[in-house]
């Protein structure tokens, strides 16, 4: 990287004469185009190079169920959804959060709305028409997009490898700034295939883990499986350890559960999984009732009804919900008003396995930021810059994962930006280092 970094000098100094600077961004996802408006805006010349035939695919998928761009919330609440990861985003959201994001779609002529949960979607729910404007602006700002062009790594020399559809070029730049995404969906672009190309440069990485991701229990019984594999579970309570049960709705799939309100969990439950090997969520299946009420209800007499009929016509259980409590709770809890209720709210549910990154809607882990310097400049590769889900930080859906990956591009961005016009103005230093 030495040799890069004396060559990226090297450049800025030529540069410096002609005035003209260039820096190569590597992914063409919402963080590295991000990077590349606020590059191409200060008059640096950009290229950016993509995998993929074209840039945007994660992006665009994001759109197919309804894009849901960034939320509403309260900056603290907001802020919140990084957890330990907090303190480092709050800078990027300070330059750039929920209400600038918004801003800057307004300002692409496409209008947004807070929805009922406060998350903010495009007034169409699409992703494409944004992206398609987006990339009209980038062009008319002069950034030039080369698809099909895989970054292989670095030459011995320091230069880049790109390898295209006519073999390998090697690329010199004055500073590079990568935005690789996670390790999910790989098949969009973001196969973390990264990963050991920096580990080989001496960055110190986290590895990738699924985040927002489903889980997979031992096994369920044949019958389960073949009844209600796919069907919803709506109006549940989801709990992990002591704390508050968290309301929502997920889907029993055929090797385990995934869905919104797992998601939600995901990070708790794959972090208890990784310590312990398991981890046991409780399902509340009708937290608007309490215990006792559930207990009085089930207590009333059933007469010669089967205990489904009963459970159906007190509380309203039956199809999915009625399954699961059959294939989790304890058999004696039937005979037991007390115990069925005590199952009912508090379901114990074992999960074993995270399912494969490749299913996740996003990943966890990647380039720590103890590994960066404020600006996002790896410290063991002066002159390059990361941002976007290749960060080592994770967030549940709701847009918060879309928002820190423009927060990061941008801060990215502009960071390179500072690192250019230093190189500019104080070439000796950048010779000496
Ligand atoms: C199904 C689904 C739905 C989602 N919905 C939402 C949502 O509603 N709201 C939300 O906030 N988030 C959502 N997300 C997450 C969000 O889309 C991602 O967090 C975001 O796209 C990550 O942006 P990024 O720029 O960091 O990386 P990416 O968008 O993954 O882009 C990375 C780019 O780098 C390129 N690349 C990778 N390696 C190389 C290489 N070696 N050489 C050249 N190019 C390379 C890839 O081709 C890709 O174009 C969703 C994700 C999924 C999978």
């Amino acid at each position: 990287m030495a040799a890069l970094f004396c060559q990226t000098a090297a450049h800025a100094m030529t540069h410096a004469a002609s005035a003209s600077r260039h820096a190569i961004i590597i992914g063409g996802g919402p963080a590295g185009l991000m990077a590349a408006e606020v590059l191409s805006q200060a008059g640096v010349r950009v290229d950016l190079y993509d995998a993929m035939p074209s840039v945007g695919r994660k992006f665009l998928l994001a759109g197919v169920g309804g894009m849901n761009i960034t939320h509403s919330e309260a900056y603290p609440a907001f802020l919140s959804r990084y957890a330990e990861r907090a303190p480092q985003i709050a800078p990027l959201l300070r330059e750039f959060g929920a209400d600038a994001l918004r801003q800057w779609i307004h300002d692409l002529g496409i209008e947004t709305f807070v929805g009922t949960s406060g998350r903010v979607f495009p007034t169409d729910m699409k992703a494409a028409p944004l992206l398609r404007a987006w990339l009209k602006r980038l062009r008319e700002q002069g950034v030039t997009i080369h698809t099909r062009q895989r970054w292989l790594g670095w030459n011995a020399d320091g230069s880049l490898r790109l390898q295209g559809p006519d073999g390998e070029t090697r690329l010199h730049s004055d500073a590079l700034l990568l935005a690789l995404g996670g390790g999910s969906w790989a098949r969009l672009g973001s196969d973390g295939a990264w990963v050991p190309l920096l580990a080989a440069r001496g960055v110190a990485l986290a590895p990738l883990q699924p985040s927002n991701c489903g889980f997979d229990v031992q096994a369920w019984s044949e019958l389960l499986v073949s009844k209600f594999a796919g069907a919803p579970l709506k109006n549940i309570a989801m709990g992990l350890n002591d704390d508050l049960p968290r309301l929502g709705e997920c889907v029993l799939t055929a090797s385990g559960i995934e869905g919104s309100l797992v998601y939600a969990l995901s990070a708790p439950i794959r972090e208890a999984i990784n310590r312990d090997g398991a981890a046991t969520v409780h399902l509340d299946l009708l937290p608007g009732k309490a215990q006792g009420q559930v207990e009085a209800a089930l207590a009333r007499p059933r007469g010669s009804r089967s205990m489904s009929k009963h459970l159906h016509s007190q509380v309203g259980i039956d199809g999915v919900k009625a399954a699961l409590l059959r294939e989790l709770a304890p058999k004696e809890a039937f005979d037991d008003p007390a115990r069925l209720a005590a199952a009912i709210k508090a379901l114990p549910l074992r999960l074993v396995k995270t399912r494969p990154l490749d299913e996740a809607i996003s990943s966890a882990g990647g380039v720590p930021f103890e590994a960066m310097d404020p600006s996002l400049m790896l410290t063991a590769l002066p002159g390059v810059f990361c941002a976007g889900e290749m960060l080592d930080w994770e967030a549940p859906t709701g847009g918060y994962l879309l928002t820190a990956c423009f927060a990061s591009g941008r801060a990215a961005g502009l960071g390179l930006l500072g690192w250019l016009n230093q190189g500019l103005q104080s070439g000796v230093e950048a010779t000496t280092l």
